[in-house]
């Protein structure tokens, strides 16, 4: 057997289900994704599907897809937490008969008058353990009971969490709080706690919204250790939650919360939301490109921040900029060409990826590139392209289509070449004519370079689509 020194770590993602995959969550997911990759280790999936109307299959796969999506791959199938509703009720006995957790029998309305008062007398409101120390026999013959944890009410317990440093609680101010419903169905605190043991975690990596819960999951532990052994204090790291622009907790009044969101509607690389996701909380100097595999190197623990980090889109929008432009172009096309649904028109858009790159910050913009390609004759005009259309350019027009009909070689160079001669002919900036032929091509008045555009759409189309924009080669409309 391994010994306690040289344990492989274990990490785990431990999410409730609701509806998508959040933001928070998928940062969450990727430390300990990376601290297991990092410590050749093993990173474990749980889903905490206890909230059975939240809990849908739908909700469900959406967690998973977002995962998969962002290439967090789990080493093991992912443990569902109402599975195991039964080994939690088993380690709650195992507490009772140790004499670790009692029975208490108060009524729902026997503890709100207990509230009440604590409420008028400004007390702290807590369990005030009035049945931790009587006995079974005084509860009315086959009263419900639930089952509490006698936690220690003397001394305190100190947590030396990796992120948050040394955090210390007075024993007596964490309540005897409930394991065991009177139904028998565990709590929250009593599943994590049974299921980190169970699944052999070692590094519980969660947001910081859960340190306190942490002062009540490590009296289980311990309590579960001493009668069995076999169940160390996990190490603890609590991650500072990510913040909007405003420092307030990140949600859906900032925008976009989901991962699905980021990659649906602002047309975000997997890649770009990983890098941009990792250097929220996590530094190294000040790094900002940081692949997968670099990642995996260098995260460690020490380099999360212990102040919250603020959601930026302007660097997640230039972080996806940088991976569109190293990103492949037949993969990229693929995204395209399913976006607008041009799937037969792949190596077209392949084609025309190298020409839309340069300027695209998400696919969503890649998308918006590349639809002059597809729009069909006769064109429609922003107000601005057609401000461009007037009497002299629809003249130029022509005559720049009788020449480039003569075109055989329909490459970039010679269609320069023939448009700058006659330009010069004109006595005319390129400017002059590139305008119209940007506005007749495309429809619009911004594109990618004019030679460009010709040569994607082809000789016959471009001829057409200028064509259909000029004024009859020779005529006189002019003066
Ligand atoms: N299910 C909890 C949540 O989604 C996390 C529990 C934990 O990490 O211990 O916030």
């Amino acid at each position: 057997m391994a010994s306690e020194t040289s344990k492989q770590v274990v990490t785990r993602f431990a999410p409730s289900p609701t509806g998508f995959l959040h933001i928070g969550g998928a940062r969450t997911a990727l430390f300990n994704w990376l601290y297991a990759r990092h410590h050749g280790g093993k990173a474990l999936l749980r889903i905490e599907d206890t909230d059975r109307k939240r809990s849908t299959q739908e909700a469900i796969d959406k967690i998973i897809e977002g995962l998969d999506w962002l290439g967090l791959e789990f080493d093991e199938p992912p443990v569902f937490q109402s599975d195991r509703a039964e080994r939690h009720a088993e380690v709650a006995k195992q507490l009772l008969e140790a004499g670790h957790a009692y029975k208490c029998f108060a009524t729902p309305e026997e503890l709100e008058a207990m509230r009440a008062e604590q409420r008028a007398n400004k007390l702290p409101m807590r369990y005030d353990r009035r049945w931790r120390d009587r006995d079974e026999s005084e509860a009315p013959e086959g009263a419900p009971c639930v089952i509490r944890l006698k936690v220690p009410t003397e001394g305190e317990t100190i947590i030396d969490d990796e992120v948050q440093g040394k955090v210390t609680v007075e024993n007596a101010e964490i309540d005897d709080y409930v394991l065991l419903r009177a139904d028998g169905t565990p709590t929250y605190m009593l599943a994590v706690v049974v299921d980190d043991h169970d699944m052999g975690v070692t590094h519980i990596i969660r947001g910081d919204d859960h340190l306190n819960n942490a002062f009540r999951q490590l009296p289980i532990v311990r309590a579960m250790n001493e009668i069995e052994g076999g169940w160390p204090d996990p190490v603890y790291a609590h991650v500072p939650l990510i913040h909007g622009s405003d420092g307030a907790k990140l949600s859906k009044r900032h925008g976009a919360v989901g991962v699905e969101a980021y990659r649906d509607e602002e047309g975000v690389l997997p890649e770009a939301l990983f890098n941009y996701l990792l250097r929220l909380g996590w530094g190294h100097g000040d790094r900002e490109e940081i692949t997968r595999g670099e990642a995996v190197e260098l995260f460690d623990l020490d380099g999360v921040g212990k102040s919250a980090s603020r959601f930026d889109i302007k660097k997640l929008q230039n972080l996806n900029g940088h991976y569109i432009r190293e990103a492949d172009d037949a993969r990229l096309a693929t995204l395209v060409a399913s976006k607008l649904g041009q799937e037969e028109n792949q190596q077209l858009l392949e084609d025309a990826m190298p020409v839309l790159k340069p300027r695209a910050k998400s696919v969503n913009e890649l998308v918006e590139g590349a639809a002059f390609l597809f729009v069909q004759r006769p064109l429609e005009m922003t107000d601005k392209a057609a401000a461009l259309l007037d009497g002299e350019a629809r003249q130029r027009l022509g005559g720049l289509s009788a020449r480039l009909a003569k075109e055989n070689h329909w490459t970039i160079e010679a269609l320069e070449a023939t448009t700058k001669a006659y330009a010069e002919e004109l006595e005319l900036g390129l400017g002059k004519l590139a305008q119209p032929m940007r506005a007749a091509l495309t429809g619009t008045t911004t594109s990618p370079g004019i030679f460009d555009v010709l040569v994607l759409l082809g000789k016959e189309e471009s001829l057409a689509r200028i064509d259909a924009q000029a004024a009859p080669s020779g005529s006189n409309e002019l003066n």
